[in-house]
C-alpha cells in the first residue's frame, strides 16, 4: 500500500540528544479508525515520539505525514490548526470555571479565555457542549466547577476539551493513570466510541486496559520498534516477554 492510505505515516524518523537516538530510524503507519497503543520499557521513546508528531520537539531526520501533509516543518499550534490534539498526563482544566465554560472556551474560535466567554452563546456551540459532555459522562456536571470534579472526570473533561476541536488525530499519554477500575473501563468505551473518522494514538502502561482498547499495539525498545501487531501477538512475542522481564 502506498502512504497515502494512512492517515498517519511516520517513516525513517530519528531524534538526537546531544547523540543519543532517543527514537531511532522509526517508521510505522496508522490507519482511520484506529486506537494504536504504544507500549515499551521507560525511556523507549515513547513520549519522545508523541512530542515529535505534535511539534514539541522537532526530529532530527525523517517524515511525519499526516493525511498527506508533512508535519515536521510546520509550527506545534499549525499542527493543532491540522487536527492533531495532544493530552498531557496532567490535565490542563481551568478549575474555577465549569465543566460547561471549559468545554465552550475549547471550541476553536476561542483564542483566550476572557476573549471567548465575551462571545454569546450560540445554538451552534451549546449543541457541541452537549453532544461532547455527554460522551464523556459529564452531562449531568456542566454547571460543576471543574475543580471539584473527581480525577478521572477531570481527565475526561480534558478529552472532552480537545473533542470541541474534532481533531482527526488525537494522541493520550497514560490517560487511565490514577483512575479507578470503573472509571478506566467508561475510559476504554468512550475511546472506542469517538474512533469515527479519527485515529487515536494512546500511551499506555495498563495491559489490561490495552487489550481493552488496542487496534494495534507498536512495541517500542531504545527508539525502535520492537514488536507490532495484535495484543495477543505482540505480548506473546520472546523479544517482548524478555524486554519486560529484564526490567
Ligand atoms: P518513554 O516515554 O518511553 O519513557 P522518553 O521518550 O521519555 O521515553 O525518553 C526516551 C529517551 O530519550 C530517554 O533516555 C530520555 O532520557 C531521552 N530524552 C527524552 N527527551 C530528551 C531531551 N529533551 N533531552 C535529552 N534526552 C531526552
Amino acid at each position: 500500500p502506498s502512504n497515502t492510505d494512512f492517515v498517519l505515516a511516520v517513516e525513517n524518523l530519528t531524534v538526537s540528544f546531544d547523540g543519543f537516538k532517543a527514537v531511532n530510524d522509526l517508521s510505522f503507519y496508522v490507519d482511520e479508525n484506529e486506537i494504536r497503543v504504544i507500549i515499551g520499557p521507560n525511556g523507549a521513546g515513547k513520549t519522545t515520539v508523541l512530542d515529535l508528531i505534535c511539534g514539541r520537539t522537532k526530529a532530527t531526520e525523517g517524515s511525519i505525514k499526516f493525511r498527506n501533509r508533512e508535519l515536521t516543518r510546520l509550527r506545534e499550534h499549525d499542527i493543532v490548526k491540522a487536527g492533531v490534539g495532544r493530552k498531557f498526563q496532567n490535565p490542563s482544566i481551568y478549575g474555577d470555571l465549569t465543566v460547561f465554560e471549559n468545554l465552550e472556551i475549547s471550541f476553536p474560535r476561542g483564542r483566550s479565555v476572557f476573549g471567548a466567554l465575551m462571545f454569546k452563546r450560540d445554538a451552534e456551540v451549546i449543541s457541541k457542549v452537549r453532544e461532547v459532555a455527554g460522551k464523556i459522562f459529564l452531562a449531568d456536571f456542566l454547571d460543576t466547577q471543574a475543580e471539584l470534579l473527581s480525577h478521572g472526570q477531570k481527565q475526561w473533561l480534558e478529552i472532552g476539551m480537545l473533542l470541541m476541536q474534532d481533531p482527526q488525530l488525537l494522541m493520550l499519554d497514560e490517560p487511565v493513570a490514577g483512575m479507578s477500575v470503573g472509571e478506566r473501563q467508561q475510559t476504554a468505551e468512550l475511546l472506542r466510541s469517538i474512533i469515527k473518522d479519527r485515529s487515536v494514538i494512546v500511551i499506555e502502561h495498563d495491559m489490561q486496559f490495552v487489550a481493552q482498547i488496542a487496534d494495534k499495539v507498536t512495541v517500542l525498545h531504545q527508539g525502535r520498534i520492537l514488536a507490532e501487531g495484535s495484543v495477543d501477538k505482540v505480548k506473546n512475542d520472546p523479544k517482548v516477554v524478555e524486554v519486560y522481564l529484564g526490567h
